[in-house]
């Protein structure tokens, strides 16, 4: 634990040391310790000369006070060599003192002050590394044990064995301090228990049958003669140790079939009871836990959770290993913590291949021309904490697989959205795009085919028209007729070209540099005479300095163009409608803000979708809509590799926006 040592520990410290000095100087004064002529024999040992009585208490009050804080600083196996050179130097000095020069240099008293204030500093240390501990320990036990209490858990284990057994009576029993058998949960089945007459020694038979199942460390099970039911004593192991016993009475004969059951619901019980012992003993202080039984009781409960806990977690993430879709975790140090199977099948690696690699060479596996760098990817969603998506095309296999890679968070309450690891999430999507595109075929054929037999019905239509010898009611249901059949052409090309533009690739878009606000200015221009008409103010607002931007000019004019009509349609009269550019931190932002209609919430999303249209009170279905143009929009936008973007509120206008990528 490389932390900086809390001044509170060198005031402890320096108080022990202080203490110790002056502890051995009071035992000096009255006499109490030996003398070192006791140990060396000296001539005269009646003419030895001793220091000052100020200068001893100092002595000694220093070399104890330096031997602490010196033990408290680097700690005893960083320290030992100095204190053995420095009590080797004053048993050294203070012989030759003696020996040769008649002075009293305070060996003894010296090594003994230093021996106490040694000894209770290290005393001091480890209590209050064992306080850390304790408290470290209690804290995480405590924010793993759930909601749902200790007992309610066991309560409910026990009413689960009653759907699965015939059961007529379920107890837990825990082993308390002095190893008697404690019951601690209790089950009553709806069956009557037909030993009830004799219910002390049927207990104690219970007891003794819990007994030797905890001794064995097996199932115990005992049939009563004559009577159809049986008595059995499941240990409850938990990481080899016996937490306690289940014993059960069925109303049935035990079949030997049931045991690999109540092993398994055992272990959970055992896990269960460590909750509950954990919750029930409630220590005292932390400070004396050092010193306590109870206090290290605590602890080994508190350890007990946690590895309950963790065996619990296994269990969740074992579901993971069962889904259709492939799954992978890693720490944030890259190291693969699970791979499913569907996953490896996916990547196509064996098993044994995972312990060796790290998240990294997993993706590596998943390289394709549009996922070509992993590596960026999983710093991005480091970076942002925003997930990473991309669709994989592996031609060669056939396959289109959806990969998710994503930053998962910690959510317990203490260390709330802390990033703990990055998910993998791979979905085979092959089938969905095979059918997706069998539609989208399907319509373009058909709009196709209803191109032609249109196109006559239009022209046949608009020659009528222009007859003369046909009477006015009949020339005006054929004008209809015209215009009709010119709506529906119109709305069949723009549903062709935007089924077109989704089949092609990001590649295939011809695009060459482009400066958007130029783009913004040729649409205004074109559109000034239709905003006119309506006395609607069209204004440009142009940013300084826009980079350019790759894109293919006939579509991207096309998708302004549209923004621009809808704004327009879609407001009232003498209203403004601004068109601006911007530049973002990557991007180059197209907006288009009216004063009109709005949108209402629950269709901002759908606005994008091919033939939503807004249904608004007391305005007809515009005959010139389709609910193609923002999709149109959106397609040509993702093709470019921007995004789309629309704020607005019901009644006071709209703003809908795109970025495109700068060069
Ligand atoms: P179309 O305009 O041909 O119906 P769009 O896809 O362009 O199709 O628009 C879909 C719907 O979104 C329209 O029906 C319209 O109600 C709504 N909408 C689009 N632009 C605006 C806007 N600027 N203000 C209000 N509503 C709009």
């Amino acid at each position: 634990m490389n932390q900086i040592k809390a001044p509170t520990s060198y005031v402890s410290a320096s108080v022990i040391g202080i203490g110790a000095g002056l502890a051995v100087y009071a035992a000096q004064t009255m006499g109490i310790l030996p003398n070192l002529a006791t140990f060396i024999p000296a001539t005269s040992p009646l003419d030895l000369k001793t220091l000052d009585d100020s200068i001893i208490a100092a002595c000694l009050v220093v070399f104890a006070l330096a031997l602490s804080l010196t033990l408290n600083r680097f700690g005893f196996r960083r320290c030992w060599r100095w204190m053995l050179v420095s009590i080797v130097t004053v048993c050294g000095t203070g012989t030759v003192g003696f020996l040769v020069l008649n002075v009293d240099l305070l060996p003894i008293p010296l090594l003994l002050s230093g021996g106490l204030s040694l000894l209770f500093a290290q005393i001091n240390r480890l209590w209050s590394l064992d306080r850390q501990l304790a408290r470290a320990l209690f804290h995480s036990s405590a924010g793993t044990n759930d909601a749902i209490g200790a007992n309610t858990r066991l309560l409910s284990g026990l009413k689960l064995l009653n759907t699965v057994l015939p059961l007529s009576e379920a107890v837990v029993f825990r082993y308390d301090e002095i190893d008697s058998l404690q019951p601690v949960a209790r089950f009553k089945g709806a069956a009557r228990n037909a030993q009830d007459p004799r219910r002390n020694s049927v207990w104690r038979e219970g007891i003794d049958l819990c007994q030797r199942a905890a001794a064995s460390r097996q199932l115990v099970s005992q049939t009563t003669p004559g009577q159809n039911s049986s008595t059995v004593a499941v240990p409850l192991l938990h990481e080899s140790e016996t937490a306690g016993v289940l014993l059960i009475r069925l109303t049935s004969e035990f079949s030997a079939d049931d045991a690999p059951l109540l092993a398994a619901v055992g272990s959970q019980f055992a896990r269960n009871l460590e909750r509950e012992s954990f919750s029930q003993n409630q220590a005292g202080s932390q400070s004396l836990s050092y010193f306590s039984q109870a206090g290290s009781k605590k602890k080994i409960d508190a350890l007990n959770v946690l590895k309950a806990v963790t065996v619990e977690q296994r269990c969740e993430a074992s579901t993971l290993t069962h889904i259709d879709d492939g799954v992978a975790i890693a720490y944030l140090d890259g190291t693969l913590a699970l791979v499913n199977k569907t996953l490896l099948g996916f990547a196509g690696l064996a098993p044994e291949r995972v312990s060796t690699m790290d998240v990294f060479d997993l993706l590596h596996k998943f390289r394709t021309d549009v996922f070509d760098e992993p590596t960026i990817a999983v710093r991005r969603v480091l970076q942002t904490g925003d997930e990473y998506q991309g669709e994989l095309n592996f031609e060669k296999k056939s396959q289109i697989l959806n990969l998710r890679i994503s930053l998962l968070r910690d959510r317990q309450p203490a260390s709330i959205n802390e990033p703990i690891g990055i998910a993998l999430h791979v979905k085979d999507v092959t089938a969905t795009k095979e059918y997706e595109k069998l539609k989208s075929d399907m319509i373009s054929l058909m709009s196709h085919e209803l191109r032609t037999p249109l196109t006559s019905i239009n022209g046949f239509a608009e020659l009528l028209t222009a007859d003369e010898t046909i009477p006015p009611q009949a020339r005006e249901f054929v004008s209809i007729i015209a215009n009709e059949s010119q709506r529906m052409s119109r709305m069949i090309n723009t549903f062709l070209s935007v089924t077109q533009l989704q089949r092609k690739d990001k590649q295939e878009v011809l695009k060459i540099p482009l400066r958007l606000d130029e783009v913004v200015r040729e649409t205004i221009t074109s559109l000034q005479p239709v905003a006119k008409k309506k006395r609607i103010r069209l204004v440009e607002q142009p940013a300084h300095r826009i980079p350019p931007v790759a894109a293919d000019k006939s579509l991207i004019t096309q998708a302004v163009k549209n923004l621009v009509n809808n704004a327009i349609k879609y407001s009232p009269e003498r209203t403004t409608v601004t068109v601006s550019t911007a530049l973002e931190a990557e991007a180059v932002r197209v907006s288009v803000e009216d004063r009109g209609f709005g949108i209402p919430a629950e269709s901002k999303e759908r606005v994008w979708d091919k033939f939503y249209r807004v249904v608004r009170e007391g305005q007809e279905k515009d005959e010139e809509s389709t609910g193609l143009g923002l999709s149109f929009v959106r397609e040509v936008v993702e093709q470019h590799g921007g995004q789309v973007d629309l704020d607005s509120e019901e009644g006071r206008g709209s703003k809908f926006s795109f970025t495109l990528p700068r060069l």
